[in-house]
Order: structure tokens, then C-alpha cells, then sequence
């Protein structure tokens, strides 16, 4: 597995290099945008870690060009900027994951992994709507940098709801997703109500900005204006 490790700040590309060949990759370091997307049209990579404060050609410029080109291996963005905004403007210039600095080795560890055995099958291993974060990864969710403790079906309800987000999701959909019910002739439509209003607790009461919203009779979107 070759990775391509672009960060200008000569330290940190050599510690990560060190530790990553390591663990048995092939790893090549570019200290600047150009360096970088220099070796992305000449060689084959299996992921790229990129820093996103770079002189020059920035981060998120190198991450639209690559997949505009059509590059489909995974990305991982470092960033020091830990604002939302720049978290969902990296996953929205098709980064699957990001870190921000200072992170733990062992967890870049864990996140390379799981990026390398999924490739871009399935996208994203975080889910964001305003201040709201899921890390599928962790399996923890943090509202406003505060995380918040869910029970497993709380999890995949929530999941549900922000892979639907801005959508109507209805409570047959919940019963089939979250719980596995595919026959209406048992009806949940109770427990499934129960489970959102212990989720709106958790997630929403402490908030000014409400994201779970009830549509009378057909089910739940989750989104930042009440539809
Ligand atoms: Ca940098």
C-alpha cells in the first residue's frame, strides 16, 4: 500500500513517514501543493494524507483538482483549523475523513485502516449537519464540541437521520433501517417515537437550533430550518 504524505512542515512529513513505514507502507512525502500533485499524475497511490494549511496551492485547491481529475483513492485531510466550516468544506471537496492536529498516531493508525479496507465504497466516515458531528469510526457524536453519550439504536437512529438529512424520513423507513422490521403487521411506530424523543433530549433540548423536526403523520426530517 503506497501512501503520498503532502504537509509543508518538514518535522512533522518525516515523523509521519517514520511511523508509517513502520507499520509496512510505502511512503512518499511532498512539502507543497505543487510537489504533490506533481507525484499524483506520475504515480499510483492507494491514499493521500494532506495538510491542508500548505503555501501556495492550499489543501482543499489540491483535493478539488484531484477528484475533478477523477483520482478515486481515499483522502484523509490534517487540519489545524478546527472550525466546522473548514471540516465541511474538506468533506465536500471529497476528503473521506479528516483529523485535526494534534492527533494521536494511533488513531491515524486506525483511520488509514479503515480508509484502505473500504477504498470509496462508501464515503465519508464522519456526518455533519451544523454542530452536530457522528464519527462512524469512534462511534461518538459531539454537538457544539460537546460529546454526547447515545445508546446503539439512539447511534443508528441518529446515523439514519443524517445520511437522510434535509429529506423526510418516514417511520417504516426507521423500522426497517434501525430495527430490522420489515412487517407492518407489528407496528413499532411507538418505540420509534420513544427513541426520538430520547434522541431530541440529547441532541436538541440543550440547543437553541432545533434539527429534528416531526412532520405530522408521515414521519422526521433532520435539518437546520424547519421545513
Ligand atoms: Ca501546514
Amino acid at each position: 500500500m503506497r501512501i503520498l504524505v503532502i504537509e509543508d512542515e518538514q518535522k512533522v512529513a518525516r515523523a509521519l513517514k517514520e511511523g508509517l513505514t513502520h507499520e509496512g507502507y510505502q511512503v512518499d512525502l511532498a512539502f507543497s501543493g505543487e510537489e504533490g500533485f506533481y507525484l499524483l499524475s506520475t504515480t499510483q497511490y492507494d491514499l493521500l494524507l494532506l495538510d491542508l494549511m500548505l503555501p501556495g496551492r492550499d489543501g482543499l485547491e489540491i483535493l478539488k483538482s484531484v477528484r475533478k481529475q477523477g483520482m478515486t483513492f481515499p483522502v484523509l485531510v490534517l487540519t489545524a483549523r478546527d472550525t466546522v466550516e473548514d471540516r465541511v468544506k474538506g468533506l465536500d471537496s471529497g476528503a473521506d475523513d479528516y483529523l485535526v492536529k494534534p492527533f494521536a498516531f494511533a488513531e491515524l493508525l486506525a483511520r488509514i485502516r479503515v480508509l484502505l479496507r473500504r477504498g470509496r465504497s462508501e464515503q465519508n466516515l464522519r456526518l455533519l449537519l451544523a454542530d452536530l458531528e457522528m464519527d462512524l469510526v469512534t462511534r461518538k457524536v459531539k454537538r457544539g464540541g460537546t460529546e454526547i453519550p447515545l445508546t446503539a439504536r439512539e447511534f443508528d437512529l441518529l446515523e439514519l437521520l443524517l445520511r437522510h438529512q434535509g429529506q423526510i424520513v418516514s417511520r417504516e423507513m426507521i423500522a426497517k433501517e434501525v430495527w430490522q422490521e420489515v412487517d407492518r403487521a407489528t407496528p413499532i411506530d411507538n418505540l420509534i417515537d420513544v427513541h426520538i424523543a430520547r434522541l431530541r433530549r440529547k441532541i436538541d433540548d440543550p440547543f437553541a437550533k432545533k434539527l429534528i423536526h416531526t412532520i405530522r403523520g408521515v414521519g422526521f426530517v433532520f435539518s437546520e430550518e424547519a421545513p
